[in-house]
């Protein structure tokens, strides 16, 4: 009996393993045909300034890549990001993130006249690639964008992993001008303690932390202890999933930098980024004392 129930599982198990090979061979064509197709777009979500006296204002957008597949349905970058990075298919895709990225936010700021922050999401893969300080200083002229301007968002695994490796491109990246920003904090094993040694400009604290906050006195204590160590490392901070105007109200009395969520902004088309830029500059010009009068 028992080895006929071996035999049957043997079987079971190949047949998963051939399901299995079959769903990623299928996923790895289709993810070729996309770049090729150019099925994927880009949504921007916009990142907010948290002020004590003024009304949050939009510092920077992120870029977050979407794929338009051949029967029309929209999916999620959690269901095909891991799949490339995993192929090495993440490295054209990367590279076409940022080049389309860079061409929206040089055509925003160039006719908006203003600057704007833009933050990008780089793999583990595409940060090991050595080409990458390269190729983000090309794509840097190509547009002629300041380097302060970008924000590349890595995560806790792809530094802690390969911390030597990781220690030397981020070395480059710092000569480069462009910010580094440690995304999902605080879900990894990464500790605050270890970021005092590492050029990290910014920590993106993981919307799992805020689910509970205001409400439960520890994960808000626990919110306001990492803005506040991150503070006096230098490193400034954003924090991810706002949905309620309880939790923005709390980041504001912590002192926090920055705020990210569906309560202020979802993703949206660079279009939509564009016009809620505009409210803002009519909404502050009509604030702001007519000097005009005054000569
Ligand atoms: P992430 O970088 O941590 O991005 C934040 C995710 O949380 C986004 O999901 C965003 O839509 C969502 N989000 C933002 N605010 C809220 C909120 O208030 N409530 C809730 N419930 N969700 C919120 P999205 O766009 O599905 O992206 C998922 C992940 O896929 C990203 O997580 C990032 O790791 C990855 N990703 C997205 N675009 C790219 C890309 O171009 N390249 C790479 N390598 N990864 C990407
Ligand atoms: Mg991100
Ligand atoms: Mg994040
Ligand atoms: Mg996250």
């Amino acid at each position: 009996h028992a080895k006929r129930t071996t035999q049957q599982l043997f079987v079971f198990y190949c047949k998963e393993q051939t399901k299995l090979a079959q769903s990623r061979f299928r996923l790895d064509v289709q993810l070729r045909k996309a770049i090729k197709k150019q099925e994927f777009f880009l949504q921007f979500q916009p990142i907010f300034s948290l002020d004590k006296q003024a009304q949050p204002r939009v510092v920077k957008i992120e870029a977050l890549i979407r794929w338009r597949n051949h029967k029309g349905d929209i999916v999620s970058p959690a269901e095909f990001i891991p799949y490339a990075e995993q192929s090495g298919l993440i490295l054209p895709i990367g590279e076409w993130v940022i080049s389309d990225a860079f061409r929206h936010l040089a055509a925003l700021m160039h006719q908006n006249d203003q600057t704007l922050g833009l933050s990008i999401n780089i793999s583990p893969r595409q940060f090991r690639d050595h080409s990458l300080p390269l190729r983000i200083a090309q794509h840097l002229k190509q547009y002629a964008i300041p380097p302060r301007c970008i924000t590349l968002e890595i995560t806790e695994s792809a530094v802690f992993e390969h911390e030597e490796q990781a220690l030397e491109i981020l070395k480059q990246l710092k000569t480069l001008g462009v910010r580094v920003s440690l995304d999902d904090f605080g879900v990894g094993n990464s500790s605050l303690f270890k970021l005092k040694h590492l050029p990290i400009d910014e920590l993106k604290i993981d919307r799992a932390f805020m689910v509970d906050v205001p409400d439960s006195s520890a994960d808000s204590e626990i919110v306001s202890t990492i803005v506040k160590t991150a503070g006096i490392l230098g490193i400034s901070v954003v924090v991810e999933g706002i949905e309620t105007q309880a939790q923005l109200d709390f980041l504001r009395d912590t002192g926090c930098d920055c705020i990210q969520g569906f309560l202020l902004g979802r993703p949206m088309p660079i279009e939509d980024i564009r016009a809620l830029l505009s409210i803002e500059q009519k909404q502050s010009a009509e604030s702001a004392p007519t000097t005009e009068f005054l000569m």
